[in-house]
């Protein structure tokens, strides 16, 4: 594996994860502050569907958030770019495409007609 490909791909991981953390520090600043100013029962139903929303958004976060630091474990191991299904190497191409990514192309492929069956 290229160097300058796992760097390029730390750079990746580590900017998305501090855009993450700014949107979870942000979403929690909009819930306190749209709370104190709808007093109205009408406006409390949209404000809970908005808070799900806003939970679901940040549940999935969350998982992206982990997946990100996983990855960047494994660079710090030297395990970065070595697929978790087979032990082959992942596609650089893949990589710089989604750095999260802990399978090859193949193994992923066979991941996801598992998960449809
Ligand atoms: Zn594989």
């Amino acid at each position: 594996m290229d160097r300058a490909v796992i760097e390029k791909c730390r750079a990746d991981l580590q900017h998305q994860l501090d855009e993450l953390m700014a949107g979870a520090e942000r979403t929690v600043v909009d819930m306190t502050h749209v709370e104190e100013n709808f007093p109205d029962p009408t406006d409390r139903a949209s404000l809970e569907s908005n808070r799900n929303f806003t939970l679901r958004l940040r549940d999935r976060d969350r998982k992206l958030v982990a997946k990100i630091k996983e990855a960047i474990k494994r660079i710090e191991a030297g395990t970065f770019g070595i697929c978790q299904g087979c032990g082959g190497e992942i596609e650089e191409k893949r990589l710089i495409a989604r750095p999260v990514t802990s399978l090859c192309i193949d193994c992923k492929t066979v991941a996801e007609e598992e998960e449809v069956k």
